[in-house]
């Protein structure tokens, strides 16, 4: 045991030097709270406590060089407090294991060297650490379409959502545009202000976001993740700008770009559809050559549709999409969910994490593989896979 001091001067706060081999099952300090310690080169990330405001688990980094405690940006939605945790070293994130007996709710990655945090690192010149939840199992690429206005993205999108209601679910994007007659907010879109939607996009909660045609569009991490967390595969209609930000980013997707077959018959459909002023249409028309050479040329996406017939262009998007004859299985939300022992240690071995009831009972050893993580901040971090030692046939 270590003792460090804490910067704001308060009484001496020690770092338990409990980890071995990248875990840690961390310790009780004399005033009740909570704490693990993970070392990474020069920095002990002090994971524990909780946030008096937020009731979230606290983070703090004593950076041995500097010989000081530094309190980094913490990024992402935190996880609430609990009675204890055990942490794991992986190679850029600490996997943190909540002592909480909800069943979607006990594991949680801290990333403390992802190429998200890197990059966020360099874009606010401060330390930066990201919160990303743990999520049992994989769902489908999302799909993102993109095509000029008019062109019938939407029409596609709800074709798709209509012939298969259970697998697929729309990602509702928010805009500062002026929602359209029949339009719903929070269904076809979130309508919001210039200005709190801004502030959000400063606080991180948006994947991508761009001005399109004079107004502010973006998709939210959350809007992505509801979809995924019903385990279906997500549907994103944005513009050529937001999908070249989606895929920089850590969201793995296929990216399809929706072509009209000219533009007169582009101009037809937008005046046909009612839904715009004249200044409007003149100006997504003027916008729409643009994005049909970005979309052609630009690298970004996998598939070029024509949407000249409406069944045919449908009929090869469900073909792209693997779909053609297929037979929708129901869901199983349960499958996500898995109950951990009351009390319990953990040890690593290599991409596995051992999870031992400290009562000893053999049947309740559980083992966590992460070897096939995907996602991750800013989004939800999915693939983990427990399985029971029982499973493993192990005696
Ligand atoms: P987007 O979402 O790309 O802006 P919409 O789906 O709203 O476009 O389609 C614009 C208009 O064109 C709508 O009135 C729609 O019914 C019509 N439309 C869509 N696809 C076709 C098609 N293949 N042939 C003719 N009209 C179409
Ligand atoms: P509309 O105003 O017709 O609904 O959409 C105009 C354009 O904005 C369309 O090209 C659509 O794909 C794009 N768009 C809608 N939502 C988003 C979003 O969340 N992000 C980005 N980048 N573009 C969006």
């Amino acid at each position: 045991m270590k003792p460090f001091y804490d910067q704001q001067g308060g009484a001496p706060t020690l770092i338990h030097q409990d980890q071995q081999n990248g875990a840690s099952n961390g310790s009780e300090l004399k005033d009740g709270t909570f704490q693990t310690s993970t070392t990474i080169g020069n920095k002990t990330y002090v994971i524990g406590g909780a946030d008096s405001e937020t009731l979230s688990i606290d983070v703090r980094i004593f950076d041995k060089c500097l010989g000081e405690w530094v309190n980094p940006t913490v990024l992402g939605t935190k996880p609430l407090s609990c009675e204890g945790h055990s942490v794991v070293l992986l190679k850029d994130r600490i996997i943190v294991l909540k002592k909480n007996p909800k069943p979607d709710d006990h594991t949680w990655f801290l990333e403390v060297d992802t190429q998200y945090v890197r990059r966020q690192k360099k874009k606010l010149g401060t330390e930066v650490v990201a919160w990303s939840k743990g999520v049992i199992g994989n769902v489908e690429k999302p799909v993102v379409i993109s095509g000029p206005s008019g062109v019938g993205k939407g029409t596609l999108i709800s074709k798709l959502m209509k012939e298969f209601p259970s697998m697929f679910g729309f990602s509702v994007s928010h805009t500062t545009r002026a929602a359209r007659g029949m339009e719903k907010d929070g269904v076809h879109y979130h309508f919001s202000e210039k200005s709190i939607m801004e502030k959000e996009i400063k606080d991180g909660k948006f994947l991508e976001f761009a001005s399109v045609h004079g107004n502010l569009y973006g998709t939210s991490v959350e809007a992505v993740e509801m979809v995924s967390d019903a385990g279906k595969r997500c549907i994103l209609d944005i513009d050529v700008q937001g999908a070249r930000s989606v895929r920089a980013s850590s969201l793995e997707a296929i990216f399809i770009f929706i072509c009209p077959p000219t533009m007169e018959e582009l101009e037809r459909r937008l005046r046909k559809r009612g839904t715009e002023t004249e200044e409007q249409v003149l100006k997504r028309l003027r916008n729409a050559q643009a994005e049909i050479e970005q979309g052609k040329s630009s690298g970004i996406f996998d598939f070029i549709l024509y949407n000249d017939k409406l069944a045919e262009c449908y009929d090869s998007l469900k073909k792209l999409l693997g779909l053609d004859g297929y037979v929708t299985p129901p869901p199983n939300p349960a499958a996500r969910e898995f109950n951990l022992p009351m009390d319990y240690s953990v040890c690593k071995l290599d991409d596995r994490i051992i999870i031992y009831d400290n009562s000893l009972e053999l049947e309740n050893i559980i083992m966590l593989d992460v070897s096939s993580l995907e996602g991750g901040a800013p989004g939800r971090t999915r693939g983990l896979d427990f399985i029971r030692m029982e499973q493993l046939h192990i005696q």
